[in-house]
């Protein structure tokens, strides 16, 4: 059985915001999985010990094998609360729903008999953070039964490959690279949109900057509300989920401007084809809603704080999950979880309250990559490698 030992809880000094400076109680929890048993001999060890305040917690992982060397690892755990890990060190961490998996870094992968190796985290709760106990090891629960972990991980289910690849998407409703068209129009399963209105803004296939192989969409994207360029899937997504995912990988030029401006826009039938926005506002990544333009987060300092800047000049892997039977919506930049684009049915102040004004959860039926501006901000963008479908699709 799990040992759990919990060392006396302590007083220390967090900055909760930029804003404030808040005292929290942060619980330091140690477990060690297994305890040692008379008869048995454990695969590993995994000591967890967590600092929690109010809203957030770290984690300091040291797992250790012993059983014989592995040449590479996985370790897996389930949450018993609501926690989401927001970021990583040391580790490639991704989480789906409560399942939480961690790979070692290209340093740390080798594990020898008897060795181990430390990684962290940080995250986010909001109702309970109980300190998991059910950790496997390459597929192997380290539970003290005699088994062993493989030398090398096992691939698990569900879990997104942390390897770039284009062509990961087999079963999605939508999978493209680009690399069927053959004009600068776009043709095929893509065509041009312009809603609403159109003035100088253009979007068209281009053979000079790709993720994958030599062709992507590029979008000159300019200022003004009547600017809007977009390039349009005729695939009906409209059937997609009941969690719809979306994964694309998006270059642009220009920092997002402080005013609004959306570069995924997906007609929405609960909002009567009004569009659910992915953009940015005040610097940051941004969800919008056309209906009343509610923002995921809220546009506060301390909502804005808690999304991120799109960074240019690179491609960046964009991934979000819409929930179409419950208020729920992801975001993903690169392998981090964006705390300030989440939402679920707990109202969190300065992140979603305004969006949760809004009870019908969102259909998606159609997805256009692009440029809207409604003030300030050109920027020249790129997309490639674009998948929708309703499981998770890897970087
Ligand atoms: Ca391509």
């Amino acid at each position: 059985m799990p040992t759990l030992l919990a060392r006396c809880p302590r007083w220390v000094r967090r900055t909760w915001t930029a804003a404030t400076a808040t005292l929290a109680l942060a619980v330091s929890l140690l477990v060690a999985v297994p305890a040692s048993g008379a008869d048995s001999t454990p695969g590993c060890r995994v000591d967890y010990a967590a600092d929690q305040w109010t809203g957030g917690y770290t984690a300091q992982i040291r797992v250790t094998n012993l059983g014989p060397a592995l040449s590479g690892w996985r370790l897996t755990w389930t949450y018993g609360g609501d926690q989401l890990v927001t970021s990583a060190w040391n580790a490639t961490v991704t989480q789906t729903g409560r399942s939480v998996t961690a790979v070692g870094t290209a340093w740390n992968a080798a594990l020898p008999s008897g060795a181990g190796t430390a990684f962290g985290l940080q995250g986010t709760w909001r109702s309970a953070a109980p300190t998991p106990t059910d950790f496997s090891l390459n597929g192997v629960p380290c539970a003290g039964d005699g088994t062993v972990p493989p030398t090398t991980p096992p691939t698990a289910p569900g879990t997104p490959d942390p390897t770039p690849s284009p062509a990961d998407c087999g079963g999605a409703a939508l999978c493209t690279d680009f690399e069927d068209q053959t004009g600068t129009s776009p043709s095929g399963g893509w065509r041009f949109t312009a809603p609403d209105c159109h003035g100088t803004g253009t979007a068209a296939v281009d053979t000079a900057v790709a993720h994958s192989g030599t062709r992507s969409l590029r979008v000159d994207g300019r200022a003004g509300y009547c600017n809007h360029a977009f390039v349009a899937a005729t695939a009906d997504l409209s059937s997609v989920g009941p969690v719809l995912h979306v994964r694309l990988w998006v270059r642009h030029t220009t920092a997002l401007p402080s005013a609004h401006v959306t570069f995924v826009s997906m007609p929405d039938a609960s909002q009567g084809g009004r569009a659910l926005r992915v953009g940015g506002q005040n610097g940051a990544l941004q969800w919008n809603r056309e209906s009343d333009d509610a923002t995921l987060p809220a546009q506060s300092p301390a909502g804005v704080a808690l999304s991120r800047p799109l960074p240019t000049g690179s491609w960046q892997c964009l991934r979000f999950a819409v929930d179409t039977s419950a208020p729920g919506l992801d975001t993903w930049l690169g392998a981090e979880q964006v705390p300030g684009l989440h939402a679920d049915g707990i109202p969190t102040q300065d992140v979603d309250q305004q969006w949760l004004a809004r009870t019908t959860p969102p259909r998606p039926t159609a997805l256009r990559l692009g440029w809207e501006s409604y003030g300030t901000g050109d920027d020249t963008l790129w997309f490639d490698d674009v998948a929708v479908g309703s499981a998770p699709i890897g970087c």
